[in-house]
């Protein structure tokens, strides 16, 4: 089926959840940015992260994980925010995305061998107002972890955070994840039933690939316990990089960098790195840019 995420409430309230299925996003992620296998675990978990805790943003609310670790892929980063009409945008970036590394024991993408051990660190924006920022250490490096020990130590809120990518040599076959946090007021009878449901359930990808949806993926963590489905969202792509915001970031870099740009070649060529669109500048319009330093 197509992305989309599905919010809903558990046990009266007391369980917060939000499923996803993100493939198609995690698909465009990875072919934007050529990310290798272990990379596109990687960037995938951590955009569908995104994406999932993005279900609760609003108005022009922006979420952004960036995670800072020591293993080969660098720092990655992922935001989201709510593009109106009923649809959460995210993207991503890795800084060294053709960081690749053989499957782990168990035959899984090593994603915690590529991240490495860091912090991971998490803005929420707002449109008006100084930005929240919380950072933990990493728990594992495998994100979805990381994610809980985040809204746990950090937002005192005990989650459970499952996000993964399924893949094969010739892409990616499914992706999504899901998040159930406990509210004030859950009790033990709750946590047991939520434990039991998770612990018996296949993985999330296992799920999606086998055609499940995001009700049933809801339906599969809340076990025992009564769901009530709030509604769904759709999930895209999206950058809203414009050539205004990457000449801002040129002028940034000051007037004699700037000529020594503009004389080294007829043309300037800025990429974006979150989406990859490509800005060029002639040498008139970096000179326009030095007039404006001047
Ligand atoms: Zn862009």
């Amino acid at each position: 089926m197509s992305d989309q995420l599905t919010t809903a409430s558990a046990a009266r309230g007391t369980v917060s959840l939000v499923a996803g299925i993100t493939t198609e996003l995690v698909r465009e992620t990875q072919a934007r940015h050529a990310l290798a296998p272990t990379a596109s675990a990687a960037v995938g978990r951590l955009i569908t992260g995104a994406a999932l805790l993005g279900a609760s943003l609003t108005g022009r609310e922006r979420l952004t994980l960036q995670i800072s670790g020591d293993g080969p892929i660098g720092a990655l980063t992922a935001d989201a925010w709510n593009a109106g009409q009923g649809v959460v945008a995210a993207r991503a970036h890795a800084r060294h995305p053709h960081a690749d590394v053989p499957l782990n024991a168990r035959g899984k993408f090593d994603v915690a061998r590529v991240v490495g051990a860091g912090q991971l660190q998490v803005t929420k924006s707002y449109e008006i107002g100084q930005p929240y920022s919380g950072i933990v250490p990493l728990e594992s490096g495998e994100i979805g972890d990381d994610i809980a020990a985040y809204l746990a130590n950090s937002q005192q809120i005990p989650s459970i955070v499952a996000v993964g990518v399924l893949a094969n040599p010739s892409g990616i076959i499914a992706a999504g994840g899901l998040i159930a946090q406990l509210m004030p007021g859950a009790d033990d009878g709750t946590i047991g039933a939520l434990e039991a449901a998770v612990a018996k359930m296949p993985p999330v990808t296992t799920q999606i690939a086998a055609g499940a949806d995001t009700r049933a993926l809801l339906t599969a963590v809340a076990g025992a316990l009564e769901l009530n489905i709030f509604g769904d969202l759709g999930v895209a792509f999206d950058c809203q990089c414009t050539r205004e915001k990457v000449e801002t970031a040129l002028l940034g870099l000051g007037r004699d960098e700037l000529l020594k740009i503009a004389g080294e070649a007829p043309d300037t060529e800025a990429t974006c790195e979150f989406c990859k669109r490509r800005y060029v500048l002639s040498s008139n319009d970096v000179g326009a840019l030095v007039a404006r330093l001047d």
